[in-house]
């Protein structure tokens, strides 16, 4: 991991990282939910029987672009 290249701005060093999720009973990080977004009948997004994703998020020290990852399902 510790050889990624910035894609915008093609720096190196990029470090890790993961969104945080502060929300309430949430877990403290946020996942990657496969399949288009749904909204049930109270607005929130359907989620139930989808697959979830760890994010991994790299932050570029020259730009300050991140580069997302999903690698480990949770
Ligand atoms: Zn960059």
């Amino acid at each position: 991991m510790d050889n990624y290249i910035c894609t915008l701005c093609g720096s190196g060093g990029l470090e890790p990282g993961f969104i945080e999720d502060s929300g309430e009973h949430s877990r403290g990080y946020a996942r990657w939910i496969a399949g288009p977004l749904e909204r049930g009948i109270f607005g929130g997004a359907k989620r139930m029987g989808r697959k979830r994703w760890q994010i991994d998020a790299y932050r570029c020290p020259g730009c300050g672009h991140l580069e997302l990852f999903g690698f480990r399902p949770v």
